[in-house]
């Protein structure tokens, strides 16, 4: 791991960074050599054909999946290596736990704790995690839940909330750990299409208002256009074009890019 720095430095750090990020499932490479940064306050949405890797990236920062080879830092940390006498070695359970606590991430299936309330979804992870006072924790959830237009079903179950409401709450619950970094996993897959629309909105005030660095995959290309600042097209398990919004959806230079984006037209 010699090739690979101890940590990233400088104003031009990003805060997050795939370096030569290899991911293998026994044959099948599914992650190959990929480099991807993501600056501070950025967001960049991953579109691809299914099975191109795209949330691979994603389960690999949430430190789900083993790398092959390269390393992941987050602000200019490697997330699942440490020093240690000069080189990167595989980090201990407890600095992977604390680099895992800087990346909040919201999954298609939102998995809200089914016998807590809204607000006691949002308040679990500070106070049990990282061992917020209470009400400390109650004063920031409630607000995160006001932000995510939430504040009048604080106190429902979620079985008692339509799935944009779980979904809503999700964020806040993901929002309330102060991630450096927010995963968003086909937030709107699995949801009714008519309520698409309030969870679309939740993630487009939190790209305009705060300045969050936000990775997103996504088949919703409208909305990809919208609200990124850049657009990665994966295409076995590597970026094969990447750029603004505008031009990689209106001037895509690649063959696979022109196909992809006419087949899901
Ligand atoms: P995408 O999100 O672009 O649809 P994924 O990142 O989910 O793609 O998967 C990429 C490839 O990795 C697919 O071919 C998938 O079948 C394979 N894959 C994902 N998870 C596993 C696993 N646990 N074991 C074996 N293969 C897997």
């Amino acid at each position: 791991m010699s090739r690979y720095p101890l940590e990233l430095t400088g104003d031009d750090t990003p805060m997050v960074r795939f370096m030569n990020v290899t991911k293998r499932y026994g044959e099948l490479t599914v992650l190959d050599h990929l480099d991807l940064d993501v600056a501070e306050g950025e967001m960049v949405t991953i579109i691809g054909p299914s099975g191109s890797g795209k949330t691979t990236v994603l389960r690999m920062l949430m430190t789900l999946e083993t790398i092959n080879e390269g390393v992941i830092y987050v602000d200019g940390k490697p997330l699942t290596h440490m020093e240690k006498n000069g080189a990167l070695v595989p980090a201990s359970p407890k600095y992977l736990r604390r680099m895992r606590s800087q990346i909040g991430m919201c999954f298609q299936h939102f998995n809200l704790f089914p016998h807590m309330t809204a607000l006691g979804n949002c308040m679990e992870g500070p106070v049990q995690v990282l061992g917020m006072p209470k009400a400390e924790a109650r004063a920031r959830s409630e607000e995160l839940l006001e932000l995510v237009g939430m504040a009048d079903k604080m106190d429902q179950h979620p079985s008692r909330l339509s799935g944009g409401q779980q979904q809503r709450v999700a964020i806040a619950r993901a929002l309330a750990m102060r991630p450096k970094v927010m995963l968003f996993d086909e937030v709107t897959s699995a949801l009714d299409p008519e309520v698409i629309g309030e969870v679309t909105n939740v993630i487009r005030d939190l790209v305009d208002a705060h300045n969050l660095t936000m990775l997103m995959v996504t088949h919703q290309m409208g909305f990809a256009k919208d609200i990124s600042d850049r657009v990665c097209f994966f295409y076995d398990g590597a970026i094969e074009e990447q750029g603004a919004p505008e031009d990689l959806f209106g001037n895509p230079q690649r063959e696979r890019t022109q196909q992809f984006l006419s087949a899901v037209k």
